[in-house]
């Protein structure tokens, strides 16, 4: 058991276990990052955190090319149903069971839009594959409540906005990643724009393991 994660650049990956693949956040199209293109995106599944142009990104496309299901807020699948593609919602406490096990959706404290249309809550998302428990935190600043969601849990691995400005910054996120307590903390959301912090230098969680990740990076994490 396990799964094979590989890094997409910013907050995306695909996260592949046995015959499913999920791909997370597939921003490629206009990351200056990606490495990947979306036409070579083979997955089963898309979970999207908040529906923004830098998550939502090629969604569209690399769902109807794998007739992929995507699983987000009520609101980004009301849009994605408008183009033909599966949506399977949700919002913040609830959890779905899915083929290649659950995911549940967190709180996250952002906004959430596509080209001026609201896209419900923005989420962050703990991804139950391959026995592996993965909490993505979206884009979020810290709160009080990543201790408790640490608790419910237990996440193996937990991806965390370090960028600034428009999440929290690597201060705040090291804070954050002490409290969710992860064996393993990715730093996502930083970079591709100017605006951002440029490296992962100063996010330093005490305690916790601290792996950064390249875009187009492949690894596996076993249980
Ligand atoms: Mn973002």
């Amino acid at each position: 058991m396990g799964i094979q994660m590989t890094f997409l650049g910013h907050s995306g990956f695909l996260v592949e276990s046995g015959s499913h693949a999920v791909a997370i956040d597939p921003f490629l199209t206009g990351n200056p990052l990606a490495t990947l293109k979306a036409d070579q995106i083979k997955c089963t599944h898309i979970v999207l955190t908040p529906g923004h142009g830098d998550h939502f990104g090629d969604t569209i496309v690399i769902a109807k090319a794998n007739k992929a299901e995507v699983i987000a807020a009520y609101e980004i699948c009301e849009y994605v149903g408008e183009q033909g593609i599966s949506g399977n919602p949700g919002n913040p406490g609830g959890r779905i069971d899915t083929p290649f096990g659950w995911v549940a959706f967190t709180q996250a404290f952002h906004s959430s839009s596509y080209e001026g249309r609201y896209m419900g809550m923005p989420c962050g998302i703990v991804l139950h594959m391959g026995g592996v428990t993965l909490y993505h935190c979206g884009d979020t600043t810290i709160f009080g409540d990543m201790k408790l969601i640490g608790e419910i849990y237990r996440p193996d691995v937990a991806c965390i906005p370090i960028g600034d400005r428009f999440t929290m910054g690597p201060e705040l996120a090291t804070r954050a990643a002490k409290m969710i307590c992860p064996k393993l903390s990715v730093p996502i959301h930083y970079q591709p724009m100017d605006l951002l912090v440029q490296t992962a230098d100063d996010f330093k969680p005490q305690g916790v393991e601290v792996k950064v990740l390249q875009p187009g990076e492949h690894w596996a994490y076993d249980v």
